[in-house]
């Protein structure tokens, strides 16, 4: 399937001139968190708000990131986007060191946070790419982070940031959000669509910026993650963090969206797969029902060979990482 690409320096310099100075974020290897709040290193209460938590063993990277920014004092919550293993991975190691700190995510998001149900199994036909073939390693269990989680309030508030509001975007999760702040028009928009070629070991690692929609292995509900861009592009954000790859400003972020809005079947959805020819059905009680896996054209042998491949890459590049 063709991409339509954007230069990646145009993203570098809008983002430069258009973050607001209390918004930022961190990549986890290939997974952003965002932090809210004005930094100040000296201050003695918490005054900021953590936004989804990144992949597994990066829990030490994130708090001390926080800490040379806000201080020592822990976050006033953490928000999630969804519960998908990268975007939590290592949320029970930071709740370990702030046990008190409270985190909110959906109401249809919960039953994979509180340990009642699976997401449905991704999709390793989908996409293309070394990222997609290791797709059937990635968790996708439910975790469990009672007591601290709960669902956010029901009128679009989002607890301790008074000028945001959540937004629900389905169909990459049941129980998906982006953040939205109005006066600056400020997205925080998770997987609803992402900057960079996740399915493909070289874009996650490479952070190419291109137009793509949801993470495609992991989406089980096609005509949902449609509506959820037409959702995003009537909000009209003028800049974007997105849970993978760069950030994105206007006036790329308007043309990226309108592209992805207009020609969502070309530029986001596979053109078959398991879930294209139907989609998952989930209630607040969880995956309730999933389609037929379809045929995999790739042989298994080739599939097993790309499997251990892609772990040997993101092995070396998590090690290359860490060590700098
Ligand atoms: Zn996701
Ligand atoms: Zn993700």
């Amino acid at each position: 399937m063709s991409r339509t690409t954007l230069a990646p320096e145009a993203s570098y310099e809008t983002e430069l001139s258009a973050a607001p100075a209390d918004v930022t974020y961190l990549t986890t290897l290939f997974v952003n968190v965002v932090m809210i709040g004005t930094p100040n290193p000296l201050a003695t209460m918490s005054d900021w708000v953590l936004v989804d938590a990144g992949i597994p063993f990066h829990a030490a990277r994130v708090a001390a990131f926080a800490r040379r920014r806000f201080g020592a004092n822990p976050p006033r919550a953490i928000l999630l986007t969804h519960g998908h293993f990268d975007h939590v991975g290592s949320l029970r190691a930071l709740l370990r060191r702030w046990p008190q700190t409270p985190v909110y995510a959906h109401l249809l998001e919960l039953p994979y946070l509180t340990g009642r149900s699976a997401y449905p199994p991704p999709d390793p036909t989908v996409g293309g790419g070394l990222m997609t073939r290791t797709c059937p390693l990635f968790p996708h269990r439910a975790y469990n982070f009672r007591p601290n989680v709960m669902p956010l309030p029901a009128d679009g508030v989002v607890p301790f940031l008074p000028e945001w509001r959540w937004i629900h975007t389905p169909g990459h999760s049941p129980g998906h959000v982006c953040y939205f702040r109005e006066s600056d028009r400020t997205l925080i928009a998770g997987d609803a669509f992402i900057t960079q070629k996740q399915e493909s070991l070289i874009g996650a690692l490479t952070r190419a910026t291109v137009v793509h929609g949801p993470p495609t292995y992991f989406t089980p509900d096609w005509i949902s993650a449609r509506s959820s861009i037409e959702t995003i592009e009537s909000l009209q954000p003028r800049y974007a963090i997105t849970g993978h790859g760069l950030p994105i400003a206007n006036p790329q972020l308007a043309h990226y969206l309108h592209l992805l809005s207009t020609r969502f079947d070309q530029v986001a959805m596979p053109a078959d797969g398991r879930y294209v020819r139907q989609p998952a059905w989930s209630d607040e009680s969880g995956t309730v029902w999933v389609p037929p896996p379809v045929p995999d054209p790739v042989p298994k042998v080739l599939a097993a060979v790309a499997v251990a491949a892609a772990g040997f890459a993101i092995a070396r590049a998590y090690m290359k990482r860490t060590r700098a």
